[in-house]
């Protein structure tokens, strides 16, 4: 006796190499099939047939060795039903079609292209006058925001940023403003006065060094409480410096930021958190080319953590053709230069600057940092986990590993 099988259309299944993953993206609920040929041959029929196929006795006697029609069922997988008690195969459908490339043909829209912009960060100078983190020669902004410091002093064209802003005016997207120290940018104040009523998610960045006197803390007074300010704090920490932001830290819309490399880092941060009773605040671990086991322990993901994770179906189906770290996000530096990464060259000048273009080069090239994704790249493309995982972020790329886990 024949078997009907069907997957339910909010199931995501995966399988590579025998191994084979169902995820149910309504209840987070996940099967895990690990060097099963039997399971893997019919997941693959699964696929191949949308969603439904028959399977004939000597298959079913298999299955049901692996108890698979019962977890099937317990986890809401899918079902299957006596083939002889239907006339025909039940109808399946996919609620999105993970096969083909209607989704990206929906980014490339041209009438919605600049929708495409989720975030923007701009550059408004590269100097400070203060010494602790514009001598650091380490690429912090390489792995996350952080000011950068340059020889040559440079500001960002503030008419240039004015017409950037005009073409995301009705989309409201993050803004994130930053330097060199932005409280000596001769257009801050223009900046502020620009983002202070409009409809986006602006951040304010400063290094904690960055704050020497009572005309930057007016300065500071002028940005709307709508925004968040992020005070990033690097070590070694000198207190005194921090001291200065006493009083802004117990206000609201302030967030502290600890950049930590190593343990000791982290119980550092935790005890200024303590002290002077941060609420908002976060960790950005930094790999500075010798702390790889500390990464292993604090940032590389095991099953557990990636199976976790709730994903719909629509952040699924566009995270196997886009990567949502970099996807939608530009950076504007101060000299000019348009980066979807620092890790890469920059892919456009603001001087010579179509927003549009640029948006559908960057959807159009399938090597685009917008769209590589772990289903493209080495090992990952062999994996299982494959979607569900952490997208490939900045990290990785500073790393030279796509697999920044501990999944065999
Ligand atoms: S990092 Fe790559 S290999 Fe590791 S679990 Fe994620 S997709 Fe799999």
């Amino acid at each position: 006796m024949s078997k009907f099988i069907t997957i339910f259309p909010f199931i995501h299944f995966n399988t590579k190499n025998n191994n084979t993953l169902f995820y149910n993206t309504l209840s987070g609920n996940s099967i895990v099939f690990r060097e099963d040929e039997p399971i893997s041959l019919l997941a693959k029929r699964l696929e191949e047939n949308n969603f439904a196929c028959t399977i004939e006795e000597d298959q079913i006697s298999i299955l049901e060795k692996n108890n698979f029609f019962n977890l099937l069922l317990e986890n809401n997988i899918g079902y299957s039903i006596d083939a002889e008690k239907l006339q025909s195969m039940p109808f399946a459908t996919q609620c999105i079609d993970f096969k083909d490339n209607r989704l990206m043909s929906s980014f490339k829209n041209h009438e919605y292209l600049v929708e495409n912009i989720r975030e923007i960060t701009f550059y408004l100078n590269n100097f400070t006058t203060a010494t602790s983190h514009s001598k650091r020669r380490k690429p912090l902004h390489h792995q996350f925001i952080f000011p950068i410091c340059e020889e040559e002093a440079k500001e960002i064209n503030l008419i240039n940023v004015k017409s950037i802003l005009k073409e995301v005016e009705d989309n409201p997207i993050i803004i994130n403003i930053v330097g060199g120290n932005i409280l000596k940018s001769s257009n801050f104040q223009d900046i502020v006065n620009e983002l202070n009523n409009c409809l986006h998610n602006v951040f304010y960045y400063f290094h904690y060094s960055d704050l020497m006197n009572s005309d930057n803390i007016n300065l500071l007074s002028t940005i709307s409480e709508k925004t968040i300010k992020v005070i990033l704090v690097d070590f070694p920490f000198v207190r005194s410096e921090f001291l200065k932001w006493d009083e802004i830290i117990k206000q609201d819309g302030i967030r502290v930021e600890f950049i930590v490399e190593n343990e000791e880092q982290i119980s550092e941060a935790e005890q200024i958190i303590s002290e002077f009773a941060i609420n908002d605040n976060m960790f950005h671990p930094y790999y500075n080319g010798t702390n790889f086991e500390f990464f292993k322990e604090n940032v590389f993901v095991n099953e557990k953590d990636i199976l976790d994770v709730k994903e719909s179906l629509f952040e699924l189906a566009t995270k196997k053709i886009s990567n949502p770290s970099f996807f939608g996000k530009l950076i504007f530096n101060a000299d000019g230069n348009i980066y979807t990464s620092f890790n890469f060259p920059p892919i456009g000048n603001i001087n010579k600057l179509n927003l549009k273009n640029m948006i559908f080069n960057l959807l159009e090239e399938e090597n685009s940092v917008w769209r590589v994704n772990k289903t493209v790249v080495e090992p990952c493309k062999n994996c299982i986990f494959n979607i569900l995982c952490p997208p490939i972020s900045n990290y990785e790329l500073v790393m030279g590993l796509n697999n920044l886990c501990t999944v065999k």
